[in-house]
């Protein structure tokens, strides 16, 4: 017979909402078992955008920036076909890349005294209501008090979320470049935001000089051009000359583009009587808002420190989690999904474009309306 262990927490996924509670929980004096599938570092598709918020959590949890190198960005562009209107944001943002940042982060949880696992792929989670116990299937079986599940986008066999499969027809891409110098001076200190039949693409410094370009698009616009990264960045740039001119002679930092389909954006969860007391769900798990606002890291941060700092308030009791991290995320994710929406499609992008001529400060009230509000922050952190 199978040896089950116990563990009291164990937290699912070692990316930023995972390690952030395991950062806050071991800080505490109560350290968990962190489970995390990739062996090693590797490149997350991102726009790696992090808003004032993403940097006001990293910066609690003991994350150094500035010695990470991460790029600074004072000015939003925003370009369509031939057209380009800027503002300067109401902060100062960060660019950095996933692969840098989330091994910082739980090399963070690490020192702080979290148990980490790597290489080891949560397959199954089934709960037993009756009896308080979770029980995960990675390698050997592990029984729990306590789970945080912070996977992504990525469900877990036996407790998938609801509705999120159906939601996504997006697909989104990522590729970094080294750009031509004069190309790298003309971006730098800058995030521009580039509208095209079908969808959006995000282009911005991150660390050591290289340019990340991001980008969403439908997934029929993607099976229109063959579901070829090339025929569609060829398309993109056909149709925006300003994009064309940033790529010339760019070399791509990666042998192919990376890619996530079905995001399902505008996704948050709704809480179920089924699930049981003990089971968090963090970041991406618990809400996805669209990539445009650079906010999803920030969520997931606020999450993963929200749900610990719950935890050590109130102990199994997760749904008073869900229900904060709900209505601390409901606005932002409702608004950003219906900015989304009308930027996805061609009379809505012409429209925003418009505006945002005549009326640059509309996007810096975008960025603003988008967010998560600043007591919400203060509660994740400080007051459970
Ligand atoms: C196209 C695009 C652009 C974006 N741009 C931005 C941006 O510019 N700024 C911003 O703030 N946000 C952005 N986001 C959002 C942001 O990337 C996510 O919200 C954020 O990564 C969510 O963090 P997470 O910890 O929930 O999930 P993840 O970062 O996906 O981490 C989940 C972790 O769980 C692990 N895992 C998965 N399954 C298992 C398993 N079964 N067992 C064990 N481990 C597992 C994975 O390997 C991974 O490390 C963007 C998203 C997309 C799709």
């Amino acid at each position: 017979m199978i040896e089950e262990r116990k563990e009291e927490i164990v937290i699912i996924g070692g990316g930023l909402a995972g390690a952030s509670a395991a950062c806050i929980l071991a800080s505490a004096g109560r350290p968990a078992l962190l489970i995390e599938r990739d062996a090693k570092p590797r490149h997350k598709v991102c726009g790696e955008f992090l808003s004032i918020e993403a940097q006001t959590f990293l910066t609690h949890l003991g994350i150094d920036l500035d010695a990470l190198g991460a790029s600074r960005i004072s000015d939003l562009r925003l370009v369509r076909r031939g057209n380009m209107t800027e503002v300067r944001l109401p902060f100062v943002a960060r660019g950095l890349s996933r692969m840098i940042l989330d091994e910082a982060l739980l090399q963070q949880a690490r020192s702080q005294g979290a148990r980490i696992v790597r290489g080891q792929a949560v397959r199954r989670i089934s709960a037993d209501p009756s009896h308080g116990r979770i029980d995960v299937a990675a390698g050997d079986p592990i029984s729990a008090d306590t789970v945080f599940l912070a996977t992504g986008k990525h469900d877990v066999r036996g407790m998938k979320r609801a509705s999120a499969g159906a939601m996504g027809d997006v697909i989104g891409f990522k590729m970094h470049y080294d750009l031509a110098k004069e190309q790298r001076q003309a971006l730098k200190g800058a995030v521009e935001v580039v509208l095209f039949s079908g969808g959006y693409a995000g282009l911005q410094m991150v660390e050591h000089d290289v340019a990340n370009l991001c980008l969403v698009v439908s997934r029929q616009g993607f099976e229109q051009v063959g579901k070829s990264w090339g025929a569609l960045l060829d398309r993109i740039t056909g149709e925006c000359p300003h994009l064309a001119e940033r790529l010339q002679g760019a070399l791509p930092g990666f042998e192919r583009a990376l890619s996530i389909f079905q995001i399902p954006y505008g996704f948050l969860h709704a809480q179920d009587p089924n699930e049981p007391q003990g089971l968090f769900r963090l970041g991406d798990q618990v809400g996805v808002i669209p990539s445009f606002t650079g906010e999803g890291m920030s969520i997931a941060l606020h999450s993963g420190c929200l749900a610990a700092s719950t935890f050590l308030a109130h102990g199994r009791a997760s749904s008073i989690f869900h229900h904060r991290i709900r209505s601390d995320t409901r606005r932002s994710i409702r608004l950003a999904s219906i900015l989304n929406h009308a930027v996805r499609h061609a009379a809505g992008q012409r429209a925003v474009f418009h505006v945002c001529r005549i009326w640059p400060a509309a996007m810096r009230h975008a960025t603003t309306l988008t967010r998560v509000q600043e007591a919400s922050i203060e509660r994740a952190l400080f007051a459970p």
